[in-house]
């Protein structure tokens, strides 16, 4: 509920921090040397409120990213007239699969088998990245590099489904530039499978500006936008 001491949200500050964002943007493409019109901006709302997605687009944003289905279905459904496009960013069970075709524009978390078989449609086309696990740890999601050209293999197979390239999270802990180097290095393997297979969603607030030296074409850019979540 808004009342006048508690706005739900904070509307200069967010026209502000986009307006910074949006200019480091353009000027590590200009570091780069690429043309900051070639980067799809992905601002990541989960846990803020419909207000604030309404306040971006208000601002020109036109896509965003959620990582939890019943969040982004309810926003999605509510935000319908604004005609967003709907990034689904987060781990996806594969019994959601169906429900969240329904209001993305695109899947980055595609990661395994029975995951690309449930998004499979015969009636409308999405788009899909396949995320890597650059880590170890199974729990963080993405395919292992090893098993990457066979998960590939498979969404070029499913109908319904357009392989648009990978998707990555740098590691904690780790200087995150090497890392998106070797998205880039893997992205190569698939390209080889798939030559127009060529995105490369990485980058979020703290390591934006590394994913854009390396090539990153889709930011997935949350607090450093919106603010920080709220509890
Ligand atoms: C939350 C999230 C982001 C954005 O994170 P920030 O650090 O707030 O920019 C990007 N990608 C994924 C997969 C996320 O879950």
């Amino acid at each position: 509920m808004t009342d006048e001491l508690h706005p739900v949200v904070d509307t200069a500050g967010l026209a502000e921090r986009l307006g910074r964002v949006r200019a480091d943007i353009a000027d590590a493409a200009a570091e780069a040397g690429r043309d900051a019109g070639e980067l799809t901006t992905i601002v990541v709302t989960k846990f803020h409120p419909a207000e604030l997605v309404s306040e971006l687009a208000a601002l020109g944003v036109r896509d965003v990213g959620e990582n939890r289905h019943q969040e982004a279905q309810a926003k999605a459904a509510e935000l319908a007239h604004l005609g967003l496009n709907w990034h689904f960013v987060g781990q996806l069970q594969s019994k959601k699969a169906r429900q969240v075709r329904a209001y993305a524009s695109a899947v980055h978390s595609v990661d395994r088998p029975a995951l690309v078989d449930a998004l499979r449609s015969d009636a409308a086309t999405i788009d899909a990245f396949v995320q890597v696990n650059l880590t170890d740890d199974p729990g963080r999601g993405g395919v292992a590099p090893g098993e990457l050209e066979s998960l590939v293999e498979r969404v070029l197979g499913t109908p319904g489904l357009r392989l648009r390239g990978l998707m990555a999270v740098a590691p904690l802990g780790v200087p995150a530039r090497p890392e998106f180097a070797r998205v880039r290095a893997l992205s190569e393997r698939v390209r080889a499978l798939a030559p127009g297979a060529t995105a490369l969603s990485m980058g979020m607030s703290h390591d934006y500006r590394d994913a854009i030296l390396e090539g990153a074409t889709h930011l997935r850019i949350g607090t450093a936008i919106t603010g920080n979540r709220p509890a």
